[in-house]
């Protein structure tokens, strides 16, 4: 804990930056400039039905998914992808949990609800490495606005896959079938999961996720992610 003293000494001399721009932040703004904020690249498909919805059609059809959601659309170097960077490669966690505070208040607005919220997991190799999961602020963010729990253990990754470049999506597919399992059983059973993750861009881990958590007896899920890039 850095006394007050100096943490207002340091706030003097670096003073703190917008997360996604790293202009200074003015009074009154918090994490993210207000220019940033309103210019980010806002995918709003919580207000499209789900036959519009252009995520949902990553998804196979083989695993049903309740809602495809993501906040925002990845540009590379924009935005989008300078927030990222900070959440994986910079310990900025404070860009996934104030983003699903976000995202968890907006789909709240439009009375959205899911009964608890469950993170992609990182391989243990991946975790030692980083030191945490990038997607667990997202989901803490978000469990806070939708008032509702959300569970980092919920799914486990039982073996590694390789690298995922260079692969068709069936090969992707078959690559991470079978990766997952449910951790707590008697926590995901009969409810509606949210698995939330940092990018979508085929959408096969998510699949993965979510055939792993119907075949363990959760009633729905749908998945939620920052971003979501061109596949
Ligand atoms: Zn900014």
């Amino acid at each position: 804990m850095i006394p007050r003293f100096l943490s207002d000494f340091v706030g003097l001399i670096f003073p703190q930056v917008c997360l996604a721009c790293e202009q200074a932040l003015g009074r009154g703004e918090e994490y993210l400039c207000t220019n940033c904020r309103m210019q980010l690249p806002y995918t709003d498909y919580h207000l499209l039905s789900a036959d519009t919805n252009p995520l949902s059609r990553r998804f196979w059809g083989r695993t049903p998914i309740r809602h495809t959601l993501s906040y925002l659309r990845f540009l590379r170097r924009g935005r989008v992808q300078h927030l990222l960077h900070q959440l994986k490669y910079r310990g900025q966690r404070d860009v996934g949990r104030v983003l699903g505070r976000w995202y968890g208040h907006e789909l709240a607005q439009h009375n959205f609800q899911f009964d608890l919220i469950v993170p992609v997991p990182l391989h243990p190799s991946k975790l030692a490495k980083r030191g945490y999961n990038q997607s667990d602020p997202f989901a803490e963010g978000m469990a806070e606005s939708l008032r509702i729990p959300w569970h980092a253990a919920g799914l486990r990754r039982i073996e590694h896959t390789d690298s995922q470049t260079r692969k068709n999506r069936l090969e992707r597919w078959e690559n991470v079938a079978g990766v997952f399992e449910v951790a707590a059983l008697t926590l995901i059973q009969g409810k509606h999961i949210l698995v939330v993750d940092d990018v979508l861009t085929t959408g096969a881990t998510l699949e993965a996720c979510a055939a792993t958590l119907l075949a363990a007896g959760a009633a729905e899920v749908s998945v939620a992610t920052i971003a979501c890039a061109d596949r």
